[in-house]
């Protein structure tokens, strides 16, 4: 058997996670604040705690997943002497940061972790983790974590997940928005959005291929065209605009899209790259 091991918080992701460490053996004492969702998990051998605090004296290696900072403020209660505190819930770099005060003031040791992955996931290599704080704490439990998927140590700062899950969201925002916006303009045209579906599929593979490219350009903050120039995209824009409009549909998206462009061509960067539009991001 493997270390023992809590999981505060059994929603969605909570029961996935504690459901992965019970599969790979670790004895797994688990706490929640509406207890029935430890029902099945506890039919499958997890040990249900009275409260937080006997949850987190039970096991060295503390995993909270709920759904936000406050709720984690709610949950950890008691000593944290000796304890190691996983955080997978969401929140900014900041609250991280102040919580990884906090766990260690109260004598805890703290890794921040932010879950690239969706429920199902969980306990395959498919879903990826990754963690922020100590090295030499990720790798006195890297092994365990592992049960969980595959894990990526980003550095010691414990905010640093958190930030590296900011940077994915708007990335996972910004597809799923292309994708349902292109399905709105392709069903307005009568095209469904499973026949849609193989060609953007293959779009998202061709512009993620582009990426090395396009991070070298902004880590350098030169913007060759290889690909196109901002004038040739704004051109493109201003089509998608006027066929939305014929088609009667939304139009707000294409519109901050071509107004991002408008701003950097004006600001010397019509014949430059699409990358230069990472100065317009940069601004507040
Ligand atoms: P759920 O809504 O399914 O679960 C939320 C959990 O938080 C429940 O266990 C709930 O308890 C608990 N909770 C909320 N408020 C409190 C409180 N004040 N005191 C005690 N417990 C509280 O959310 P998920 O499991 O999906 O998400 C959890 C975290 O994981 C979030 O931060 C989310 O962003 C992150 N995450 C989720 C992903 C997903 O695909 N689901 C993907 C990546 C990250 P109760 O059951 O009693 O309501």
């Amino acid at each position: 058997t493997g270390t023992p091991v809590t999981v505060l918080g059994l929603g969605l992701m909570g029961s996935a996670l504690a459901g992965a460490f019970l599969r790979a053996g670790h004895p797994t004492t688990v706490w929640n604040r509406t207890t029935a969702k430890a029902d099945d998990l506890v039919a499958g051998g997890a040990t249900l705690a009275e409260s937080p605090a006997d949850a987190i004296a039970a096991a060295p290696l503390v995993v909270v997943c709920v759904s936000d900072y406050d709720a984690v403020a709610d949950v950890l209660k008691g000593p944290l002497h000796g304890r190691v505190v996983v955080n997978l819930t969401s929140g900014t770099p900041s609250r991280a940061r102040a919580l990884a005060e906090e766990v260690t003031r109260r004598g805890g040791d703290y890794l921040g972790g932010g879950i690239m992955a969706v429920p199902e996931a969980v306990g395959t290599a498919d879903a990826v983790i990754a963690y922020s704080g100590p090295r030499s704490l990720y790798d006195a439990h890297g092994s365990t974590l592992g049960k969980l998927g595959t894990g990526l140590h980003l550095g010691d700062d414990p905010g640093l997940s958190a930030t590296h899950e900011m940077g994915t969201l708007i990335l996972m925002w910004g597809m799923l928005d292309g994708f349902l916006n292109g399905a709105a303009i392709l069903g307005a045209a009568g095209v469904s959005a499973t026949a849609y579906l193989p060609i953007a599929r293959t779009a998202i593979d061709t512009v993620a291929g582009w990426l090395p490219g396009y991070a070298r350009q902004v880590d350098d903050g030169v913007y060759p065209p290889d690909d196109g120039t901002v004038d040739t995209h704004l051109a493109a824009m201003a089509h998608v605009i006027e066929e939305s409009e014929t088609l009667g549909i939304n139009t707000e998206l294409p519109r901050l899209v071509k107004a991002l462009a408008e701003r950097a061509a004006t600001e010397g960067h019509a014949a430059s790259g699409y990358p230069a539009l990472v100065e317009q991001f940069r601004k507040p």
